[in-house]
This record gives structure tokens, C-alpha cells and sequence, in this order.
């Protein structure tokens, strides 16, 4: 007990020191004003960019954007001039996961991950993944899960928050839930109790008791795994196998709304996605296959769709082989989606499922899939930047360059309008007003 108090004293500690940290940091900033001059802005809200704007920025808030002809300098700002460039909100990524590496198969995979490394090097390597997003013009991400780490996502945050390391705002959902049979790691000897990616439930009682743990130990949303492995079905279709019942699911869905937060789930086609929506989930993950049901209710509900199509461009098995064809039909199947989404205006988020990913690769490789796939340059920016806002409950505050919103400011050189692929070489980045990143 008293071994305890003294870990409790020295928790509490850190968190002071931190609190200290954090509160020091804007005060310093507020004495002097930013000013940034940009050439174009895209302000993540208008369908228009604007030439020759003025952003004054006290402390980690934007208080004006105004023309430049007739903006007022305040006395004392630090002038940055992105004249030459076009300036947009931070970035956000709604399906990442920082503690993945996109794990290489022949070096044994997710399995290795879990099995092999200790957790301290995993919460290294998150370090490295989250600085990886934040350099790349990502001032936000929406965790979706540690697979197997644990609460290590609170810890990361906290350390960002803090000051300790750089990294984006984090958005963490912690451990996700599947059911018994429902996620890896699998394949091993039935004697062997082997750990899990997620946290295993079976029924209602033991679904809303994993939310409520999870939620308590600082999860901001919940993810959950409505559909398992995904191959090609008897009739050609893209076949998955369902987890949780609607039952668990309402279980899990009634717990988070109870606590003001929201369910992400991971479904990819037939019954699981059908449960998934008819359990409430808030946002659709993946979302492989939606038939035209699935549509009408993802649009009843006002459920958000993040597809997340990068990933699934990625290691293709040999095309003669069972995965080669289920990996090919997955990718086909998206396209469709993507485009029955769009036509049927859908509330589409930009997620790229980095980590499944690995962090070496540039996250705005997400945005060229769907500019491919019709979407225009300028709906792909604010499914990225004010949309993917709404859908995190950070409207006005985050995706925004308007007075009040948090000084979360990028540039790149050239048109992302003409040429999407310039987001992939992001020259400037500020987050809370603290500039990380200038060419
Ligand atoms: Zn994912």
C-alpha cells in the first residue's frame, strides 16, 4: 500500500510537472503575435482559395485572416512569409495506427510485433510514427487502436501534450474490441492462451464492461471489429466474417453515447457491416462492400464513412493464388463503394490506416486515390481538414484557418487544386501556434 502511494505521489507529480509545462507554453507565446502571409489560402471551409491573405496568430489561436491589402500588422508579430506558397489547415487522419510499422511478412509480420518486441520499444517507435505524421502536415490524428499495446496511445498523448515529444493532437481509442474467434493473433495450439490485438468479449454484459474500461482509462472513442478476414465468397462476392452481435454492439454504442464519445467500426461488406449499422455505429471503417442497403442507411443514420483506399494497394499476394484474388476483389469492390458513396453525398472522411501502412510512406498518398476515384481536389482537402472536424466534435476549432480556431497552419508549394500530389511535400507546418517545421 504504501509501495502504491508512492507511485500514486509520483504520477501525480508528473502530471503536475506537465500541467506546468503546458500551461507555460501559450502565456510565452501570447506576448508576441505571428503573422503569416500567404500567397493562396485554403481555409478547409470555403470551396474557394483566396490570393494574398494575412493570419495573425496569439498564443495557439488564430485571432484574424484578412485580405493583405487591407490587413493590420500588430506591433512586435513575427512576419513568416508563405507568399509563395498555398496555405491550408493542419491536416487530419481519422484511421491510423501509431504503434504498427506496416509489419513485414517475412520478418514474421503483426505476429513478431506482439510477440517479439518489448512494449517499450513499441512506445519508441509510436514516438517516431506520430513526429512521422506531424512533419508530413498532420497536426491531428484519430488513433485507431495499439493492437496489443495496451493503453500505450494515452501514454503518447499525454507525453505530446506535454511537451515531451513532438507528435500531432491525438484523437486515441486505446485496445478496440472484437469476440472470441474475431482477431489475431490466430493459429496457434489450442492449449496456448496467446494474447490478443484486442480485447475479447462475448456477450452484452462483458461488451459494455470493455467499453466502460477502456473509456476510463482515457479512450476518446471506441473501435470496435464488426467483421473478421475478408476472402472470395461462393458467389464471387466479398465475403467477411461477422464479430459482434447487434446485441454487444448496442451494449458498447449505449455506453460511449452515455459518455458523450463515439464508436469507430472497422466492417467490410454483408452481415457484419449490416450489424454495425443497425448497433449505431458513428463511423464506418473501411467499408469494403456497401450495397445499396448499406448506403441508405449509412445516409439515414448520418453515419461517417472513412474508407481508408491506400491501404488496400498495398502487398498484393501472387494474383493465381486465394489471397492474390480476395486481395484484388477488395481493392475493385472500394472502388465501386467509393464511387456509390460519393454520388449518393455521403459524409466522407480522409483516412489512410498508416501503420497497416509503413510510416516511411507519405500519409497524402490517400489523397490521390480519391481524386482518382472522382472526388474533387477540393472535397478530398475538407474530407482532411473541416469535415474530419465535425466527425471528431472539433468544429471551428480544428480543419479551420478562421479566427478562433487553433493555429494548426501548413503550406505547400504549388496548387494542391491542379495537383493533388503536392500535399505529399508539405514545407511548413504549425501546430498550436508553435512552429515545427519551416523550409
Ligand atoms: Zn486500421
Amino acid at each position: 500500500m504504501r509501495k502504491f502511494r508512492g507511485l500514486l505521489f509520483l504520477a501525480l507529480l508528473v502530471k503536475l510537472m506537465a500541467q506546468e509545462v503546458a500551461a507555460q507554453e501559450p502565456s510565452h507565446a501570447a506576448a508576441q503575435p505571428i503573422v503569416i502571409r500567404a500567397g493562396t489560402l485554403i481555409d478547409g471551409k470555403s470551396d474557394q482559395s483566396r490570393r494574398d491573405q494575412v493570419i495573425v496568430i496569439r498564443g495557439n489561436r488564430i485571432e484574424s485572416v484578412s485580405d493583405g491589402a487591407s490587413a493590420k500588422i500588430p506591433s512586435g508579430a513575427t512576419v513568416i512569409d508563405l507568399s509563395n506558397a498555398t496555405v491550408l489547415p493542419g491536416l487530419i487522419d481519422s484511421h491510423t495506427h501509431i504503434f504498427l510499422q506496416g509489419e513485414d511478412p517475412a520478418k514474421g509480420g503483426y505476429d513478431a510485433n506482439i510477440l517479439m518486441q518489448p512494449l517499450a520499444l513499441r512506445a519508441a517507435r509510436a514516438t517516431v510514427s506520430a513526429r512521422r505524421a506531424l512533419e508530413q502536415g498532420f497536426t491531428t490524428l484519430r488513433d485507431l487502436e495499439t493492437e496489443g499495446a495496451g493503453y500505450g496511445d494515452v501514454g503518447i498523448k499525454e507525453a505530446v501534450e506535454a511537451g515531451y515529444i513532438p507528435g500531432p493532437r491525438l484523437l486515441v481509442s486505446t485496445r478496440a474490441i472484437s469476440t472470441t474467434g474475431g482477431y489475431p493473433l490466430e493459429g496457434y495450439a489450442p492449449e496456448l492462451d496467446m494474447p490478443k490485438g484486442a480485447q475479447i468479449v462475448d456477450g452484452p454484459v462483458e461488451a459494455r464492461k470493455a467499453a466502460r474500461e477502456q473509456l476510463d482509462h482515457g479512450a476518446d472513442w471506441i473501435k470496435v471489429y464488426m467483421t473478421h478476414r475478408s476472402w472470395v465468397g461462393k458467389n464471387g462476392e466479398l465475403a467477411s466474417q461477422p464479430t459482434l452481435t447487434v446485441e454487444e454492439l448496442r451494449a458498447i454504442v449505449d455506453e460511449t453515447h452515455g459518455w458523450g464519445k463515439k464508436v469507430a467500426c472497422h466492417a467490410y461488406s454483408g452481415t457484419g457491416l449490416h450489424r454495425a449499422l443497425d448497433g449505431g455505429c458513428d463511423s464506418i471503417e473501411h467499408g469494403l462492400d456497401l450495397d445499396d442497403a448499406a448506403v441508405a442507411q449509412m445516409l439515414k443514420q448520418g453515419t461517417w464513412y472513412v474508407p481508408t483506399i491506400s491501404v488496400y494497394y498495398t502487398d498484393w499476394a501472387p494474383a493465381d493464388t486465394p489471397n492474390g484474388q480476395r486481395d484484388r476483389l477488395r481493392a475493385s469492390a472500394h472502388e465501386i463503394s467509393f464511387k456509390k458513396a460519393l454520388k449518393a453525398k455521403m459524409k466522407i472522411v480522409f483516412g489512410t490506416d498508416m501503420g497497416g501502412i509503413p510510416w516511411t510512406e507519405p500519409i497524402a498518398q490517400e489523397f490521390s486515390h480519391m481524386v482518382d476515384f472522382g472526388m474533387s481536389p477540393m472535397d478530398a482537402i475538407q474530407s482532411a481538414t473541416s469535415r474530419a472536424a465535425v466527425m471528431l466534435d472539433m468544429e471551428g476549432k480544428i480543419g479551420v484557418v478562421v479566427p478562433g480556431a487553433l493555429a494548426d497552419i501548413i503550406a505547400v508549394d504549388g496548387d494542391p487544386l491542379r495537383d493533388i500530389k503536392v500535399l505529399e511535400k508539405v514545407d511548413f507546418v504549425m501546430k498550436d501556434g508553435s512552429v515545427f517545421r519551416s523550409k
